[in-house]
């Protein structure tokens, strides 16, 4: 299976190790307590450099989305849809979300991890079955 690889860096290690262990980390700045998505060296609230992160709760709500039909893509199934994903914490960040063939603005999401290798386990966005309860 072809995935295109996500960059990996000091930044970003502790999300992917977070992913490999079922976790949906976003930084956090240990100073001041903002979570702040996606990670920099410095924080923006109060410039500290003090990088630590919260483990997410996993749960959030399409922002906006974008259904990719075509043209196709290698090692992919097509449509692929792709959302901006509200997170119940406050943060915002891009994932793909399986299982679908569309979506709407508002849409609950929960998060699901799809193991690429031992190197690499995916973020995915599924519905969430919370609606209608
Ligand atoms: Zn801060």
């Amino acid at each position: 299976m072809s995935v295109v690889r996500p960059m990996m860096n000091r930044d970003s290690q502790f999300f992917w190790d977070g992913t490999a262990a079922g976790e949906l980390r976003i930084p956090k700045c240990n100073a001041c307590g903002t979570l702040r998505f996606p990670p920099g060296p410095a924080c923006q609230a109060c410039d500290a450099y003090d990088r630590g992160y919260q483990v997410a709760a996993g749960t959030g709500t399409v922002y906006s989305y974008v259904v990719h039909r075509h043209p196709p893509v290698p090692g992919k199934e097509l449509p692929i849809v792709i959302a901006l994903v509200d997170l119940d914490e406050g943060v915002r960040m891009v994932g793909e979300v399986v299982g679908v063939d569309d979506l709407e603005i508002g849409d609950r999401l929960r998060v699901d991890y799809n193991r690429i290798d031992d190197d690499l386990t995916l973020p995915v966005w599924r519905l969430s079955n919370e609606e209608g309860r």
